[in-house]
């Protein structure tokens, strides 16, 4: 080889290792609704990999697992329960602590509410974590969603990527707050009563206020971005398939805006997608689920919020609006994004999110 030609294979190598070093190691712990999601957005990135998820037993999803090249390890560390997934037909790599063992971050998608345990063994094993919007703000000690707060989150120990609702919340009233400067919002949930792949939760019959007002959603949305005034109440509906926000915020005076510069205003923003239902006959969630369907997303996702065009408007200053929200994926993007703030790899939100999109996108084939 000349030594033109070596250096150059030299400076090949270091380039190489350079980016296995940039390659940031994921761990999934909880591989079900949000885990199995999140698990295929983080593969699709070039600058991150999925390196093992747990799964609690032998089950139907550890044949997803298998079927994607990822690593599967017991939710446990208990040698018994590992040892349970071989006779299934499974190989399992191990406990949750080997998998903690080679992460540089921990993606949590277990059930609300139980990752205060899950957090112990992360911070002994020195992992960067990652809890999802079933969790405290409190347990999590930082929240997290792309448009608020990304920069606040880098190089944080650990965050919470908040819930469907009050991501849904943010996408649309943190760039309001940010033209407004000030912002006081009333909203109501209406929530999807479970999953579609879930089959032990209702209301099956039934409209279910939620008896605690005003409910948590809206005020979570001040985990990420405390100067909006915001409240609002739920009310959880038959169906699986979104759920719907009907917002009406209020502006301060001398705003300046209209209803046509509010719907620029998303529209130049990422993750909102807009449509005019009247001209598109997309006037319900389940139009919009079949459109995610037809433009060929996996599982039929959608991570973008829908507004409806023509439910917008501005009245004095008075916005009234209606939104729909993919329960099951709008907060996929927003933890891969989390990932590079904890991992303090990139530091404007919008770069990141244009990353993550491009990156899902092509995995969808779109
Ligand atoms: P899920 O029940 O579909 O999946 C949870 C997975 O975690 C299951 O595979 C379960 O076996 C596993 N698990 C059980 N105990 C565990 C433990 N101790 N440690 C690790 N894993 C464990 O739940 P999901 O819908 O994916 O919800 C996960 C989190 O995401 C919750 O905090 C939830 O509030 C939040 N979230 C859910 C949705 C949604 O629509 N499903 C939307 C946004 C946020």
């Amino acid at each position: 080889m000349s030594s033109d030609g070596e250096e150059a294979f030299i400076d090949g190598l270091r380039e190489q290792s350079m980016e296995k070093v940039m390659t940031i190691k994921v761990a999934i712990n909880g591989y079900g609704t949000i885990g199995k999601r999140v698990a295929d957005a983080v593969d699709a990135q070039d600058d991150m990999e999925i390196i093992g998820v747990t799964k609690t037993r032998p089950s139907f999803g550890c044949d997803l697992a298998v079927r994607k090249g990822y690593p599967l390890y017991c939710t446990y560390n208990d040698a018994e329960k590992i040892a349970a997934f071989e006779p299934a037909g499974y190989t399992c790599h191990g406990g949750l602590n080997d998998l903690l063992a080679i992460a540089d971050v921990v993606v949590d998608c277990s059930p609300g509410k139980v990752g205060a345990a899950n957090k112990e063994a992360y911070v002994k094993a020195g992992v960067k974590y990652i809890f999802q919007g079933g969790e405290k703000h409190a347990m999590a000690g930082m929240s997290y969603t792309s448009s608020a707060n990304h920069t606040e989150n880098m190089n944080a120990a650990g965050t919470r990527v908040v819930s469907c609702n009050t991501t849904g919340l943010s996408r649309t009233l943190v760039p309001l707050y940010e033209h407004c400067g000030s912002l006081k919002v009333e909203c109501t949930m209406i929530r999807r009563a479970a999953d579609p792949g879930d089959s032990k939760k209702g209301p099956i019959n039934a409209i279910k206020p939620v008896l605690k007002v005003p409910s948590h959603h809206g005020p979570d949305v001040m985990t990420v971005k405390p100067e909006i005034d915001i409240n609002s109440m739920a009310v959880a509906v038959p169906t699986t398939l979104m759920h719907c926000h009907s917002i009406v915020a209020f502006l301060p005076q001398g705003h300046g805006l209209t209803t046509e510069s509010v719907l620029e205003m998303w529209r130049s923003n990422p993750r909102i997608i807009i449509m005019n239902g009247g001209e598109t006959n997309i006037t319900t969630t389940a139009e919009v689920m079949e459109y995610a369907r037809d433009i060929g997303r996996k599982w039929g996702d959608l991570h973008e919020i829908f507004v409806w065009e023509d439910g917008v408007k501005l009245d004095g200053d008075t916005l009234y609006y209606f939104q729909a929200i993919h329960q099951e994926s709008d907060v996929i993007p927003e933890n891969v994004d989390a990932i590079r703030a904890l991992m303090g790899t990139e530091a404007d939100w919008k770069t990141s999110v244009a990353k993550t999109d491009a990156a899902i996108s092509a995995y969808n084939g779109l």
